[in-house]
């Protein structure tokens, strides 16, 4: 399907509302009925029409069908948060006793799922290296029920072999979940490759603008039918029509924002890459990149986010950086139009600070939609107060 399709008319029925160019925000609770038969049939599979908005509702609709189309998926499911399709898109798999396979060092939300809370449902997780296929093989179990991948991953954006993982899966009647955030459907597209469902925080590209929160989880039919049936409808984690309309309006401007930070991203990376006060610069596109064919072979774009090995010897010196800092922000999230840092030692208690240790030093940064020159100003005099 045509992007520009999707982007601009898909789901949008303007005869449905006074030929309105932008879609109305359809802000209802519940919705009426004129026959006991029609009720009869909603009550029986709720996934088939309007009933109340916990479950479907026509604005959030008009984004499923963009967005599953974007994924290049038969549906999708469009959640309050990324952590919440996470969370739907794990537990709607597994039993008691069941066994998941995830790559080292996932999202924090998800990993937390893993560690915290599927434990006590006699659920166990193993971690492994991403990078080589044959660490899946020796991990999995005959009780493996799940998959979990992260690619590229959002700190150091290790990649995992999609196609080969996918492959093998397949042949061993497991499910494989993607987490696709730093990519988008734009730039990379799991379920082309074998990936059964895929999922990503709209927070970040997808609304652009740092204003909501949001997840999707794109896959089968069948399988968002049985997630929509019993995870969304019971913890009620659906988008609001609100969210989903400020969702609609940032995919209008995705494809031009992406371009815009792409551009800019290259720039800057080459600008860390000559700075003397850098170790090192990890950025999947870059031909430094260990895992760059890959990255190029399975990724059709890249941006936004990057990190830097700091040439730091006292942590003293990445705080001044990341304070003097006047216009990137110093902030979690990324994906809207505004550039931010966060330092890796702010995770990290200062008498514990490891100079000699290469993730102490990392500072994580997004390029957002300010120009080139403006940030790189920004950088040079930061560093110039850290030396
Ligand atoms: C932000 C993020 C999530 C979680 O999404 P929320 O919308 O914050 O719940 C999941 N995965 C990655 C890679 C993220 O960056």
């Amino acid at each position: 399907m045509d992007l520009s399709y999707i982007l601009n008319e898909l789901g949008e029925d303007r005869e449905q509302y006074f030929r309105a160019i932008s879609p109305p925000i359809m802000q209802t609770s519940n919705f009426a009925f004129k026959k006991v038969d029609e009720l009869r049939k909603v009550f029986e599979d709720e996934f088939s029409t309007y009933l109340y908005s916990r479950g479907l509702n026509p604005t959030v609709d008009i984004l499923r069908q963009k967005l599953a189309a974007l994924d290049e998926a038969e549906d999708c499911l469009v959640f309050n948060s990324g952590a919440s399709a996470i969370f739907a898109s794990v537990f709607s798999n597994v039993q008691s006793g069941d066994h998941i396979v995830s790559v080292r060092n996932p999202y924090t939300w998800a990993q937390k799922m893993f560690d915290n809370i599927l434990p006590r449902f006699g659920i166990s997780t193993t971690y492994i290296d991403g990078t080589n296929i044959e660490n899946f093989e020796r991990a999995i179990l005959p009780n493996t029920r799940i998959i979990y991948l992260e690619s590229p991953n959002s700190w150091d954006f290790v990649l995992q072999d999609l196609q080969a993982v996918a492959d093998l899966a397949r042949a061993e009647n497991i499910i494989t979940i993607c987490d696709n955030s730093y990519c988008t459907p734009l730039y990379q597209r799991p379920i082309a490759m074998g990936i059964d469902m895929v999922l990503q925080s709209a927070t970040k590209f997808i609304g652009g603008h740092s204003d909501v929160v949001a997840g999707v989880l794109s896959g089968t039919r069948q399988m968002m039918k049985k997630i929509f049936d019993n995870e969304l409808l019971n913890m009620g984690n659906g988008i609001t029509p609100f969210n989903a309309w400020l969702l609609i309006r940032g995919l209008r401007t995705l494809p031009v924002r992406l371009e815009r930070i792409s551009a800019t991203t290259i720039k800057v990376v080459e600008y860390l890459k000559n700075h003397p006060q850098v170790e090192e610069v990890i950025f999947p596109f870059d031909p430094s990149f260990p895992q760059y064919d890959l990255a190029r072979k399975q990724m059709t774009g890249a941006c936004g986010l990057l990190t830097i090995v700091m040439n730091a010897e006292k942590m003293q010196q990445i705080v001044t950086f990341c304070e003097s800092l006047r216009h990137i922000l110093m902030a979690v999230s990324w994906g809207g139009h505004e550039s931010l840092a966060i330092p890796r030692c702010a995770s990290i208690l200062p008498e514990n600070f490891d100079a000699g240790n290469r993730a102490h030093k990392m500072i994580r940064f997004y390029v957002g939609l300010e120009d080139p020159d403006y940030l790189i100003a920004d950088f040079e005099q930061a560093f110039a107060k850290s030396r």
